[in-house]
């Protein structure tokens, strides 16, 4: 499909990812407008549907696909709903950005896959915003220059103020640590191929049943050591934070929101308190990316070769957390498609 009319985008999942979309989509991304919203919960859908000029809410996402004013959706159900409507809208060819994970599971990540690899074309780009974020870019570029040599290790941290009372701890690697596992390998280029969980002594404010914080070490096809502390409970805000160590040098990026402010003899800045805000600008890019390249009839991005492989690492995480010790991580080989 090329177009010069807006993209007529149905978002599917209408909480708090898919609100931002739904107010991103209306306010700030140009070429598209949201015609359907869909939601389990009827109220919500139509509240914001009611808000939004020319939406119909919907509950079933099946039913908002087969509507004449839909081009192309934007899933952001839980990851358990995702497979469900990905094959729906691969079976009548529409574009999607699925939030990440693009599923839970690999199983089901590779139903997927064989699902865009029958219809012939890839369709699907998964919402692993960290790549348009502008300091992740700004350390991708230098890594693939090449000035600083090869890079031997990756140093990461994610830290939540805290998490909804739902999360599990085993959330925090296949929730959590799945944005560090597809930086880790958009970054280097190279499949991880094993996944080792420690786990320190807790802190006091880690809910109960759920060790926290964790330390995450992967390995990769060309050898590089990349280590991943995830804190759901760090109580102070919330950051991110990646340091490559390269033959030639070192680059970090995470440390520069806002401004420093010296006053009453003290420095400081602020640290921001969700990824909402944190990541605000990388949403923006990658919605209006997704947006652009659908109306140019093309898919860019990361896809389901990439939701998947990270499904599978999410898999090897989870199983090491569980059990204590190292889990290689195990992948189908890769298609033509997403060669
Ligand atoms: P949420 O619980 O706030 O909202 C989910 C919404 O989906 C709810 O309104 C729920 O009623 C609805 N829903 C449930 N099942 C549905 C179905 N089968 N069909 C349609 N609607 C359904 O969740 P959230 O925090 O907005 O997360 C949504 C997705 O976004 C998840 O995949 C999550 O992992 C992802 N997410 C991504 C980021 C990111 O940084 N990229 C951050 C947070 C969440």
């Amino acid at each position: 499909m090329s177009s010069q009319r807006a993209l007529r985008v149905a978002v599917v999942g209408t909480g708090t990812m898919g609100a931002d979309h739904v107010r991103r989509l209306r306010n700030v991304i140009s070429g598209a407008r949201v015609t359907a919203v869909v939601d389990i919960d009827a109220e919500r859908a139509k509240s914001l549907a009611d808000a939004t000029e020319g939406c119909t809410a919907y509950t079933e996402p099946a039913v908002a696909m087969a509507a004449q004013d839909v081009d192309a959706v934007l899933i952001a159900s839980p990851g358990p709903a995702h497979e469900a409507a990905l094959l729906e809208a691969l079976s009548r060819d529409l574009p999607v950005l699925c939030e990440k994970p693009l599923t839970p599971d690999a199983a089901s990540a590779l139903r997927v896959l064989e699902a865009e690899q029958k219809l012939g074309h890839r369709r699907v780009q998964v919402g692993f915003m960290r790549r348009y974020d502008a300091e992740y870019l700004k350390l991708k570029r230098l890594l693939d220059e090449g000035k600083l040599g090869r890079t031997l290790m990756l140093h990461q941290q994610h830290r939540n103020p805290a998490m909804p009372a739902w999360f599990t701890e085993e959330m925090l690697i296949n929730d959590s640590v799945v944005h560090e596992m597809d930086v880790t390998r958009w970054l280097l280029g190279q499949e991880i191929t094993a996944v080792t969980v420690h786990k320190p002594a807790p802190s006091a404010q880690a809910p109960a049943g759920m060790s926290d914080p964790q330390f995450v070490l992967f390995e990769t096809g060309a050898g590089a050591l990349v280590d991943v502390e995830i804190f759901g409970h760090c109580g102070y805000g919330y950051e991110v934070h990646a340091e490559a160590v390269c033959e030639h040098g070192t680059v970090r990026i995470g440390d520069e929101h806002g401004p420093r402010v010296s006053a009453d003899g003290r420095w400081g800045g602020r640290v921001t308190p969700d990824y909402i805000e944190r990541f605000q600008d990388a949403y923006d890019r990658e919605v209006q990316a997704w947006v652009d390249a659908t109306r140019r009839g093309e898919v860019t991005g990361p896809g389901v070769w990439d939701g998947y492989a990270a499904a599978a690492v999410c898999e090897a995480g989870v199983l090491s957390q569980r059990e204590g010790r190292r889990v290689e991580v195990e992948l189908v080989e890769r298609p033509a498609l997403y060669r």
